[in-house]
């Protein structure tokens, strides 16, 4: 039961009779009483922050800001796709991208590639990329086929082109806190806990997970909005009291429901970016939502959540990208 949520009632058998006849006939009212009760029914459950719904809002504003672009410039923010090989998950999360951009107004110039794509070959594509005025954004779909070298491709792109925030130059822009392109999911992230309202600054955050498309960018967001931040990974020593410590818990690890109740404080902000796949194919996090929803203050869903915001954050750094090189920020 969550101290701070407990539901009071004041409870009269005469709740429908005004105060001041109630009170001259409160001799006469022998067996009125007063008491004050403290409901111990339900467990109050968290709040939740709907991620597809704060996407809707992200993408109806970007098909206003596109109209823009197009009205000034006479072309659309262009987001160029490029998917290596057949993974059948990849080409689901492209096509997702392709249809939320055609939502927001962005002109989607898409390149499906065979597996047998050599290195060269694809270097080439994303240099054509690079020079194009209409390319605003250049999405190359992860994972790669393994001939290929995807650190080598990642900072092909140009840094002025990287939609997902993912060149070195972006991720040195965003170590000296000024960055330029932002990687989506962490960006997401961060719409997703201002969006509750719950102010950033001052806060105790914790990350669990450093990846560097994840964890790491994520601890720098919320470095740079002021939080005092702290890192976990695989050997983060007694994980759960350094997490009961958050006041923001963000997790992106890749462990199905991982994070339980007893590793969360009480009314805090839990952000689950984890996406994993149990055998009998439902989609879960890495927070065990059905307990940790009972304590926490705030929770995202998952499927639902930080998804849709990833794939927000996408359409929102190409329209970015078209609006600075237009002169319009
Ligand atoms: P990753 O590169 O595999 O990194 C996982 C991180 O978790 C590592 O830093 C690892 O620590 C840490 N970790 C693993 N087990 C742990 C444990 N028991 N205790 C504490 N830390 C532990 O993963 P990622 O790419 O960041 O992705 C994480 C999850 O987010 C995955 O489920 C992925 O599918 C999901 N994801 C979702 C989206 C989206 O848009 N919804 C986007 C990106 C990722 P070490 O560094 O010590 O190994």
């Amino acid at each position: 039961m969550r101290g701070m949520e407990r539901e009071w009632i004041i409870s009269s058998p005469v709740s429908h009779i005004p105060v001041v006849d109630l009170l001259k006939n409160a001799l006469l009212w022998c067996g009125v009483f007063l008491t004050i009760s403290l409901k111990e029914g339900e467990p109050v459950a968290a709040r939740l922050i709907d991620g597809k719904a704060l996407a809707l809002q992200v993408r109806e504003r970007l098909a206003t800001e596109s109209a823009a672009v197009l009205a000034k410039t006479g072309m659309k923010p262009g987001l160029a796709t490029i998917l290596v090989g057949d993974d059948p998950a990849s080409h689901l999360y492209v096509k997702s991208k392709q249809k939320a951009c055609d939502a927001a107004g962005i002109y989607i110039d898409d390149h499906k590639l065979p597996a047998s794509t050599t290195q060269a070959e694809l270097l080439a594509l994303i240099e054509k990329k690079n020079a194009d005025p209409k390319i605003h954004g250049i999405l190359v779909q992860l994972p790669l086929p393994k001939h290929i070298d995807s650190k080598v491709v990642l900072e092909a792109v140009s840094p002025d082109k990287d939609a997902d925030g993912f060149h070195p130059y972006n991720f040195g822009r965003l170590v000296e806190g000024h960055p330029v392109f932002e990687a989506c999911t962490p960006k997401g992230v961060i719409k997703m806990i201002e969006s509750t309202g719950v102010s950033i600054e001052g806060k105790r955050a914790v990350v669990v997970g450093r990846s560097n498309i994840v964890g790491k960018p994520l601890a720098l967001m919320l470095l740079q909005r002021n939080a005092t931040v702290t890192i976990c990974h695989s050997k983060t020593k007694d994980l759960p009291a350094v997490c009961r410590e958050a006041e923001l818990l963000l997790v992106a690890i890749g462990k199905a429901k991982f994070v339980t109740a007893d590793m969360v404080r009480e009314g805090s902000v839990v952000i689950d970016v984890g996406t994993n796949r149990l055998p009998d194919g439902k989609v879960v996090g890495d927070v065990d939502f059905e307990s940790v929803s009972q304590k926490a203050g705030w929770i995202s869903p998952v499927p639902g959540g930080v998804g849709p915001m990833t794939i927000a954050m996408l359409l929102d750094n190409t329209v970015e990208s078209a609006k600075r090189m237009a002169g319009m920020l």
